[in-house]
C-alpha cells in the first residue's frame, strides 16, 4: 500500500486555515491601563458586540467590551456631525493627543459643557468615586471667576457651566460661583451635587432657589441594596427628602445614576418610570460607572456600555419604549452619548423619535434632508440643539427645540414656560476610563473640566490619561487653595 498520499492528505487536513472569531474593524490609539503610555488598540467585533484590544510591550495584552450591541455601534458613524471650532486654543500641539490637552488645535470640537471641580472634600465617602474625593484643594473665588473668564474667551457665548467636586455644595463660596457664572450670561448653570447638604440644611437651599441653577441630582437607584454598594450607606430615605425639598423649592432637576453590573442595571426602567412621574424632575441621566479613582473591582469584559442601558430601559417599561427612541448626540462622537425626549402629558407619553424620522435630519453622511422641505433646516438645528452635550432638561430652550422639531403641524398645546413641563429627557453617558479610552472619540469630546492655569481639559482624558492627579497635586500645594474652609461637615 501506498502510504504517501494518506500521510500527505492527512497534513493537508490538519493545516485547513481557520477564520478569525472576529472582525477587525478598525485601528485606533488608546492608553495602556497600567502605566498610561499611549499604544495603539484594535477595534474588534464578536458576537454582535464590540472590543477594544491593545498590547502594551511593557504589560501586555488588555481586552474591555466597548459596547455590547455592534450593529448600534456601527451605525452610529452616520450621526458624527462636524465639529466646531473654539475662538481660542490654550496648549500647542506637541507630543500628540491625548498628551497635549488641552485644547490644542487639533481638537475638533469646541466646548458644549465645562465643568469646574471647586473642591476634593466631600460629605460622602462613596466606594464609587470616579473624583477619588477626600484630602485635596479648595479653589477660590477668584481663581473661579478667572477660569470663567477665560471660558467665556474660548467659547464667546458659552452655553452651559456645571459645578462640580468632590461635593460642590460644600465649598463656602458656592453660591457667589453660581452668581459669577450667571453674571457672565451663561445661559445654564448646573451643580452636580449628592443631595445630602439639600436634605438637611433649610438655609443654604433657600438660598440656592434664588439663584435657581439647574440641579444635576445624584439618584442610582430605588432599593436600598444599591446606595449600600455604589456609595457605602443606605441613602435611599434621604435621597427622597432631598428631591422632595428641591421641589418644594421650585429647582428643576435631572436624576443623575451610576450603573454597574449585578448593582443596578435592572432598576433603569424603574428610574425612568420614577422620574417621569415626579413633579420638578426633567430627565434622567445614566452613567455606566467609570472605573477610575475609587471603584469596586470590575472586569473590563463585563463593563455596562450604552446599549445595556437602552435594552435595559426598553424591557423593563413594558412596551413604553422601543430601541429606535434612543438616538446618538451627533456633537461628541457619536459613541459616547445617547438621548431622547418624551412629551409626557398626564398618561400620555410620547418620544420624539416617534413624531420623526430623526435619522433623516441627523445623518451626516447622507445628508438625506437640508433642504428639502421649507423647515427643514429650522427642524434639524432644533434636533441639533436637542441632540447636543449642551442641552439641559427643563428649560424653556429645549421646549422650543422639541415643539419646532415637532413642526407647524403639531401643537402640542402649551406655551413654552408651561411646555418645559412635560418635556422630559433621557440621556445615557459613557465616560472612558484607562481600558476604553480612544483618542478617536476623546479628540471630538464637548465636555470640558476648565482649570485654573487656563486649560479646558476633556473629561475623558482629564480622568484616564493622568491630568486629574497633576492638577490636583499641583493645587494642593497652593498654600492659597490648600483651605480647609471647605472640609465636610456632614449636613453643614
Ligand atoms: S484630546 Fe484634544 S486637546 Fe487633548 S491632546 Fe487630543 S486633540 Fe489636543
Ligand atoms: S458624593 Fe460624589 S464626590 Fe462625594 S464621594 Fe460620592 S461620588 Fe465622590
Ligand atoms: S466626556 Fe468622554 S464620553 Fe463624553 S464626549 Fe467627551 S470623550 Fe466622549
Amino acid at each position: 500500500m501506498d502510504t504517501s498520499k494518506t500521510v500527505g492528505a492527512a497534513t493537508k487536513t490538519a493545516r485547513v486555515k481557520q477564520d478569525a472569531d472576529f472582525i477587525f474593524h478598525e485601528l485606533t490609539r488608546s492608553i495602556c491601563p497600567e502605566c498610561k503610555t499611549v499604544i495603539d488598540a484594535q477595534i474588534i467585533l464578536r458576537n454582535n458586540k464590540v472590543y477594544m484590544r491593545k498590547r502594551c510591550p511593557e504589560h501586555g495584552w488588555f481586552e474591555a467590551i466597548i459596547s455590547s450591541d455592534a450593529e448600534m455601534y456601527v451605525n452610529s458613524v452616520k450621526f458624527n456631525k462636524p465639529g466646531t471650532i473654539p475662538l481660542e486654543f490654550s496648549t500647542e500641539v506637541k507630543d500628540g493627543c491625548p498628551l497635549d490637552c488641552g485644547l490644542c488645535p487639533e481638537h475638533k470640537q469646541h466646548i458644549c459643557l465645562a465643568l469646574i471641580e471647586v473642591n476634593t472634600a466631600c460629605n460622602l465617602n462613596c466606594p464609587v468615586c470616579f473624583a477619588n474625593a477626600g484630602i485635596g484643594f479648595s479653589l477660590t473665588m477668584d481663581q473661579v471667576e478667572r477660569m470663567l473668564d477665560r471660558f467665556v474667551e474660548i467659547e464667546g457665548d458659552p452655553e452651559v457651566v456645571q459645578f462640580s467636586g468632590g461635593e460642590p455644595t460644600i465649598h463656602p463660596q458656592i453660591l457667589d460661583m453660581i452668581q459669577a457664572a450667571k453674571d457672565r450670561g451663561i445661559s445654564q448653570v448646573m451643580i452636580n451635587t449628592n443631595g445630602v447638604r439639600i436634605a438637611r440644611d433649610d438655609k443654604f437651599l433657600e438660598e440656592l432657589a434664588k439663584l435657581k441653577p439647574v440641579i444635576y441630582f445624584q439618584f442610582d437607584g430605588l432599593r436600598p441594596e444599591t446606595y449600600l454598594t455604589i456609595r457605602g450607606e443606605d441613602l435611599l430615605d434621604l435621597k427622597l427628602r432631598a428631591l422632595d425639598r428641591l421641589h418644594q423649592a421650585g429647582l428643576d432637576t435631572v436624576l443623575v445614576a451610576a450603573i454597574e453590573r449585578g448593582v443596578n442595571v435592572d432598576e433603569v426602567g424603574a428610574l425612568v418610570e420614577f422620574g417621569l412621574q415626579q413633579p420638578g424632575v426633567c430627565g434622567t441621566v445614566f452613567q455606566p460607572v467609570t472605573h477610575v479613582g475609587r471603584h469596586i473591582p470590575f472586569d473590563p469584559l463585563e463593563r455596562v456600555t450604552i446599549p445595556d442601558v437602552i435594552h435595559g430601559i426598553v424591557e423593563q417599561t413594558n412596551g413604553r419604549f422601543v430601541l429606535e427612541d434612543f438616538v446618538p448626540v451627533p456633537c461628541c462622537f457619536p459613541t459616547c452619548q445617547v438621548n431622547s425626549y418624551v412629551f409626557v402629558d398626564g398618561e400620555t407619553v410620547v418620544p420624539l423619535p416617534r413624531m420623526l424620522d430623526i435619522d433623516q435630519y441627523l445623518d451626516y453622511i447622507t445628508n438625506r434632508a437640508i433642504p428639502k422641505a421649507p423647515n427643514d433646516a429650522d427642524v434639524r438645528a432644533a434636533l441639533e440643539g436637542l441632540w447636543s452635550a449642551s442641552a439641559v432638561a427643563g428649560t424653556e430652550k429645549t421646549a422650543g427645540q422639541f415643539q419646532c422639531a415637532c413642526g407647524p403641524g403639531m401643537d402640542l398645546g402649551y406655551e413654552l414656560s408651561h411646555l418645559k413641563n412635560h418635556i422630559f429627557q433621557i440621556a445615557i453617558k459613557d465616560f472612558m476610563d484607562p481600558y476604553t479610552f480612544n483618542v478617536k472619540q476623546v479628540m471630538k469630546c464637548c465636555v470640558g473640566i476648565l482649570v485654573p492655569d487656563g486649560r479646558v481639559i476633556p473629561f475623558c482624558a482629564y480622568n484616564s490619561v493622568g491630568y486629574r492627579e497633576e492638577i490636583r497635586e499641583k493645587l494642593t500645594m497652593q498654600p492659597k487653595t490648600a483651605s480647609l474652609a471647605s472640609r465636610p461637615t456632614q449636613g453643614s
